[in-house]
């Protein structure tokens, strides 16, 4: 996690349009709009027009990036883009995406949310057979792979297949080529991709994304899920699929369901915001406390605070303020810095919390440091109780497939009892929801839940894992 902020994030957000008639790339620019809260460091897009690959890319916003003249210029039949919050490589421009990779005359385009475990030992392997890597990350290994085995093997697609025998870890990855767009999902499911279409199937304009939010952004309806393990094609003769590796058990990152993904987004028929709801009402069952009001911290704290508020029968309201024109800025990772960067960000509504006990709801706790300044800028405009509830159980765990909590001696949960954490906090009482609480509002299926309880769906090579754990905690990683 980075030292300048308090909060999980993400790592990316892709987004793939293979079309007959449209205008690909002007799809992908909307797309990745929609995607923007997935990833605001870097972003770009690839498109084909049939004989050649053409790329922009650049740190900073969708809109910063890429500009209306850039979209005319990339016009082509099939496009793929990507937004990025960097955890696995540098923030610089070398690691923005998508990455390009050659085989023969060709060109591929690679995109991906994610991250390989693995990648290390892959890279060092193909800097023996010659591979030459321009950033650090691990879609760049993905990239030189497919690329590499694509020219032995002289088939993408087999190509693909191997990279998915051989490279571990979460993965959503669009590729493009100059006849073809491909969509394919690690074995486990653990980052989402969807598949949509817009226009009538047969008219052949087909879109994949990591949420299903941005196939509304641009009129697409959604499909169905890419399967774990799943190889989508789309060309010039229509859809395929294929299982690329064989489906493991179902691991989807339940992170999706309480923060990361938009509230807007659909999952099994069921939006993201109703099932944060359903996450509040339950925290309101396991723990129940009798106030004048519930605020949410806003904006992923908002619908559990309405479903508390709901269950108890207690008012709902406004208690901060967000400015919504703060853009991220690296600040110096000071306590100070950070401080002001939550104040630039959040401000609490005097009129409303005044005189009131107060129910405070959020959607995780990290290290702490964020929830004791908002704890303190309530008792500051006159809320006369604080009590704070969070809509999943204690984060004690780091996380190697795709979100950004590096080591556990950063997550405060890890090191301290809930009782301990109230106390640092200054909340008049404190209370998490269950596992089980959690997993009775999400769709039925296998999700991860490593960060919560340290079982962790994939292996992880040793050096990877190296410095990552506190002494004496004891997670747990599949046999083989
Ligand atoms: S460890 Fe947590 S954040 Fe990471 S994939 Fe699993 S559920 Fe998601």
């Amino acid at each position: 996690m980075r030292e300048d902020c308090d909060h999980l994030h993400e790592e990316c957000g892709v987004f793939g349009v293979w079309s007959s008639g449209q205008d690909a790339t002007r799809l992908v620019y909307f797309g990745l709009k929609a995607l923007q809260h997935r990833g605001q460091e870097s972003a770009g897009i690839a498109a084909a027009d049939g004989d050649s690959i053409m790329m922009r890319k650049g740190l900073g916003l969708v809109d910063q990036v890429i500009s209306q003249g850039d979209v005319a210029a990339l016009a082509g039949k099939a496009a793929i883009g990507h937004v990025r919050y960097a955890t696995s490589g540098a923030r610089d421009w070398q690691c923005a995406q998508p990455h390009l990779s050659n085989f023969g005359d060709a060109t591929i385009a690679l995109a991906h949310n994610g991250t390989l475990v693995n990648a290390d030992d892959v890279r060092e392997d193909l800097v023996r057979q010659g591979v030459r890597f321009r950033s650090d990350s691990d879609s760049e290994a993905a990239a030189s792979l497919i690329g590499l085995r694509a020219g032995d093997l002289h088939s993408v697609r087999e190509a693909i297949r191997y990279m998915m025998r051989n490279l571990e870890g979460g993965y959503a990855i669009v590729l493009l080529c100059e006849d073809a767009l491909y969509a394919f999902r690690d074995p486990h499911g653990i980052r989402p991709l969807v598949l949509g279409s817009l226009g009538k199937p047969e008219d052949g304009t087909w879109v994949v994304s990591s949420e299903t939010c941005a196939l509304d952004a641009i009129g697409a309806d959604f499909v169905r899920e890419v399967y774990p393990g799943e190889v989508v094609c789309v060309s010039s003769e229509g859809p395929s699929s294929e299982q690329g590796v064989p489906a493991l058990a179902e691991a989807r990152c339940i992170f999706e369901h309480v923060y990361f993904s938009r509230p807007d987004s659909v999952e099994c028929g069921g939006t993201m915001y109703g099932m944060r709801f359903s996450m509040g009402r339950n925290l309101a069952r396991e723990a129940p406390v009798e106030t004048d009001l519930v605020i949410g911290v806003p904006d992923s704290g908002l619908p559990p605070a309405e479903g508390y508020a709901a269950e108890l029968g207690i008012r709902y309201g406004e208690g901060f303020i967000k400015n919504r024109y703060v853009a991220r800025t690296f600040i110096e990772p000071t306590q100070g810095m950070r401080e002001l960067s939550v104040r630039m960000k959040l401000n609490a509504l005097r009129d409303s919390v005044r005189n009131k006990r107060i129910v405070m709801v959020d959607d995780s706790i990290v290290r702490g440091t964020t929830m004791r300044q908002l704890v303190r800028m309530q008792r500051d405009a006159g809320a006369r109780e604080v009590h704070v509830r969070i809509m999943c159980p204690e984060v004690r765990w780091p996380c190697f497939y795709g979100i950004d909590t590096d080591t556990q001696d950063q997550l405060i949960s890890a090191r301290y009892s809930p009782e301990e954490i109230r106390s640092f906090i200054g909340a008049d009482s404190l209370a998490f929801l269950s596992l089980p609480g959690l997993l009775r509002c999400v769709p039925a299926g296998g999700y991860c839940t490593a960060c919560y309880t340290g079982h962790y769906p994939v292996r992880v090579p040793p050096r990877q894992c190296e410095g990552h754990f506190l002494e004496g905690s004891h997670p747990r990683f599949p046999e083989t």
